[in-house]
C-alpha cells in the first residue's frame, strides 16, 4: 500500500537562453546555472522530473514515486489518461520566447508521445508595457501563413495582447503563441515537451548557431484563426471559509483555482491529486494539528488522491490544480 502524505517537491530547472534570474533570487529555486528560465514545479516528464523532498519517498523522482506508489495516487479521474496528465512550471521570460505552437493529442500519439499540449498561463508578474502573442489577429489562409514565415512578416498578422498581473491565457493545442519579455508566468499544461518553433527573431543559441525551427510540423498543427477567449479568469473571486478563491480555468485535463489563503481546509478525494503552488506569502500545511510542511513563495506541494482533509494556515496566494 502506498503511504499517503503531502509532499514537498524540488523543481527541475532549465537555463534556456531567454531566461532571467528571478526564479532563483525571488522564488527560491535551486540551480547552479546562470539563468533559470523555467522551473518544472510538478513534473513527471522525463525531460525534467521533480523530486520528492520529504518522507518515505524522499529522493525519488516523481515518476519513480508513481511507479512505487501506483497510479491510484493520480486519482480515479486520471484513469482515462495514459500517464500522469499535468505539468506545472514557473517561467521567467527576461527576453521574449520564440513564436511557437504545440500539437494536439492525436498528432502527439502518432509520434508515440502520450500527450499533446494545451496550456494555461497565469501572469504572476510583468513589466509595464509587456505584451505577448496569442494566436492570429484574424484568420489567414495556409498559403499566407507559409509565405509570411518565409519572408519574416509573421508578426504583422499575430494577435498582440498587453499583459497584466492576474491575466489568464488559455492556449489550446494548435494556437500560435509567444511569451513577451519581462513576463513571469505560472504555466499549467499537459505533460508534454513537444514544441514547434516557427520564428526566433534571428537569435543564436548557446552554441552560437540559430536554434532549430520546425516549420513543417507547425504548418501541420497550427490553427489559423483568432482565439475567442479573453484574458480574464473564467470565474469571479468567491468568498470561502478562511479565504477567497477564483476559478482561473477548467478544461477536460485540469482545473485551476487561485486561492488567497488565511486558514482553509481542503480535501483530496479519490478522484484527483491536488497540486499547491505558492506564488506569494507564507503558510503552513497542517496535519494532525501540527505544521507538517512550510509553504513559501515558489514552493510546490503534491497531495496524493485519497489523502483526505488537510489545512493550510497563514497568509499566502497559491494556485491549486486538480484534474
Ligand atoms: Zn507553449
Amino acid at each position: 500500500m502506498a503511504e499517503l502524505y503531502p509532499m514537498a517537491l524540488r523543481a527541475a530547472c532549465k537555463d534556456y537562453i531567454w531566461g532571467g534570474t528571478r526564479l532563483r533570487t525571488e522564488y527560491g529555486q535551486q540551480s547552479s546555472a546562470d539563468k533559470v528560465a523555467e522551473s518544472w514545479m510538478l513534473s513527471s516528464h522525463p525531460d525534467g522530473p521533480s523530486v520528492v523532498m520529504n518522507g518515505k519517498y524522499k529522493g525519488l523522482t516523481l515518476p519513480e514515486y508513481f511507479t512505487e506508489a501506483g497510479h491510484s495516487v493520480f486519482g480515479t479521474d486520471c484513469a482515462r489518461f495514459p500517464d500522469f496528465p499535468v505539468l506545472i512550471k514557473l517561467i521567467d521570460a527576461k527576453e521574449r520566447l520564440s513564436i511557437q505552437v504545440h500539437p494536439d493529442d492525436a498528432y502527439a500519439r502518432a509520434l508515440g508521445e502520450p500527450f499533446g499540449k494545451t496550456e494555461m498561463w497565469y501572469v504572476v508578474d510583468c513589466k509595464p508595457g509587456a505584451s505577448l502573442y496569442y494566436g492570429f489577429d484574424h484568420a489567414i489562409p495556409k498559403e499566407e501563413f507559409q509565405s509570411r514565415i518565409q519572408d519574416n512578416t509573421l508578426e504583422e498578422v499575430l494577435n498582440k495582447v498587453p499583459a497584466h498581473r492576474g491575466d489568464v491565457f488559455f492556449i489550446t493545442a494548435g494556437t500560435l503563441h509567444a511569451i513577451g519579455a519581462g513576463i513571469l508566468i505560472a504555466e499549467i499544461q499537459q505533460s508534454s515537451n513537444l514544441t514547434y518553433r516557427i520564428y526566433d527573431y534571428g537569435r543564436l543559441g548557446k552554441d552560437g548557431k540559430p536554434r532549430e525551427l520546425h516549420i513543417a510540423q507547425a504548418l501541420d498543427v497550427t490553427r489559423l484563426v483568432r482565439p475567442t477567449r479573453s484574458s480574464q479568469p473564467q470565474g469571479r473571486p468567491e468568498a470561502v471559509p478562511g479565504g477567497t478563491r477564483t476559478l482561473l480555468a477548467s478544461c477536460n485535463i485540469f482545473t485551476v483555482y487561485k486561492e488567497n489563503i488565511l486558514n482553509r481546509e481542503f480535501q483530496a478525494g479519490k478522484e484527483s491529486f491536488h497540486s499547491v503552488l505558492c506564488l506569494s506569502g507564507e503558510a503552513s500545511l497542517i496535519r494532525d494539528g501540527k505544521e507538517f510542511l512550510r509553504l513559501r513563495k515558489g514552493g510546490s506541494i503534491f497531495i496524493p488522491a485519497g489523502y483526505g482533509k488537510y489545512r493550510i494556515q497563514g497568509n499566502c496566494t497559491a494556485l491549486m490544480t486538480e484534474v
